[in-house]
């Protein structure tokens, strides 16, 4: 029965007895990645039941937003799956990058320095930061920053991160995925080795962590070693694919007061900012996120898997343990990239119809192909993939609400490769 409706879906009999083997193959591992939802949907259920959420709860507010209940309550609920004093949970912070930027501006004074010892920041964050000349950035305001590049078996470089670390030094960065970066994701263990050694040196500094993409993938997060500030959008992981908008910020009690501050005014803080019925979007997204994380992990899996034994350059390789849900496939050929990406898109639930194609997109050196048919604009907790059209034409995709539109997605992208170019099976 099931065999007819991928039929009915365009899948061929290669392509599906294909992907048969491969998820036979990785029993074990989803196994193991459902055992870490198991233990991510109690802690998350523990802190909803702790806070005592409620039904009213979910109320609207609007205007001012002052008393808040259900706003206050899934902050509070936040803190405390993240193990932290406080947090910020908010439709009004816009995606990661504002969110970042929030944390970032509220912590920071002019003469303080930025230090990100673990490499490149995220591509949004050059112009935040200021590393490319942009109006507004920290740099206009005297916020300086300080780089040091891991070494070449991407480990950290301790002793350019000491030599690095100056009176000045303010708040350390550390981006926890890897982004669009060929490195490992970093494991939220090695984030605290991390963490310890950079205490060890300057204890009062600000360590913040960009925990994109990063969320429940483990059974712990980067606050429960000694992160002072964790950051996230709420269209990834913590969302559930169900919160519309917004992003968090958690973290230690003064830090997040100052980001609030620089979200809203000086004086406000967190006692404004209506939450315009959103609250109950957020909280079943984040009492779905460690399932949906869960499915998008194993729809990477599964593709590294499929394309592996294919013979495709894959990071992580699905022998490797993974900390984000990122995955990155080397595709050889242009026709080859397109072909993954239209696949995609004509598994998607929402603009199926719609053919993606390569354009010159602002801020990229080559044209871009990106493949979405998400309920909320712009989530990549849904299953979405995108590529610049230059050698070694690697495709990054992620997502997947439901591990069973994952995994056809993947399957489709292979059957639209066979369609629609000279691969061969
Ligand atoms: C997605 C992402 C961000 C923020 O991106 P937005 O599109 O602004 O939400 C920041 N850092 C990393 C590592 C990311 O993956």
């Amino acid at each position: 029965m099931t065999n007819t409706i991928y039929h009915q879906l365009g899948i061929s009999n290669q392509v599906l007895s294909m992907s048969q083997e491969v998820e036979k193959d990785l029993e074990e591992r989803f196994r193991e990645i459902d055992h870490i939802a198991e233990a991510n949907q109690l802690k998350v259920l523990h802190a909803m039941q702790t806070h005592r959420l409620s039904d009213t709860h979910f109320n609207h507010t609007n205007g001012y937003g002052y008393n808040d209940i259900g706003r206050d309550t899934l902050e509070n609920v936040y803190a405390s799956v993240f193990h932290t004093e406080a947090a910020l949970v908010r439709p009004q912070l816009i995606s990661g990058t504002h969110a970042l930027t929030v944390a970032l501006s509220g912590n920071l004074r002019p003469g303080d320095e930025i230090l990100a010892p673990a490499g490149k920041l995220y591509d949004t964050l050059q112009g935040v930061i200021g590393i490319i000349p942009t109006k507004g950035s920290l740099s206009e305001y005297g916020i300086s920053y300080a780089q040091v590049d891991l070494l070449e078996d991407y480990s950290f470089d301790l002793q350019g991160i000491k030599n690095a670390i100056n009176e000045r030094t303010k708040l350390i960065s550390i981006q926890k995925s890897k982004g669009y970066d060929w490195r490992p994701t970093f494991s939220n263990q090695q984030i605290g080795q991390l963490i310890r050694f950079i205490r060890e040196i300057k204890p009062d500094v600000i360590i913040m962590v960009d925990n994109c993409y990063g969320e429940f993938v483990e059974y712990d997060e980067p606050s429960d070693y000694g992160a002072d500030l964790v950051v996230g959008s709420l269209i990834k992981n913590p969302g559930g694919g169900i919160a519309p908008s917004g992003g968090y910020i958690a973290g230690k009690t003064e830090y997040v007061e100052n980001a609030a501050i620089r979200l809203s005014a000086p004086g406000l803080g967190k006692e404004v900012g209506a939450s315009h019925g959103m609250t109950h979007s957020l909280f079943q997204g984040l009492f779905l996120a460690p399932t949906v994380v869960a499915s998008a992990h194993k729809t990477a899996l599964f593709a590294a898997k499929l394309y592996e034994k294919l013979g495709f350059n894959v990071i992580p390789a699905s022998r490797e343990t993974r900390y984000d849900i990122i995955q990155a496939i080397d595709m050889h050929s242009k026709e080859n990239v397109i072909a993954f990406c239209r696949g995609i898109q004509s598994a998607a639930p929402v603009d199926s119809f719609v053919t993606p194609v390569p354009w010159d997109m602002p801020g990229y050196d080559a044209e871009v192909i990106m493949a979405a048919g998400a309920f909320v604009q712009g989530s990549s907790i849904e299953l979405s993939a995108d590529a610049p059209i230059k050698p070694p034409y690697t495709v990054y995709f992620q997502g997947g609400l439901t591990y069973y539109h994952g995994k056809f997605g993947v399957m489709k992208s292979l059957q639209a490769m066979v369609d629609d170019t000279d691969f061969k099976l």
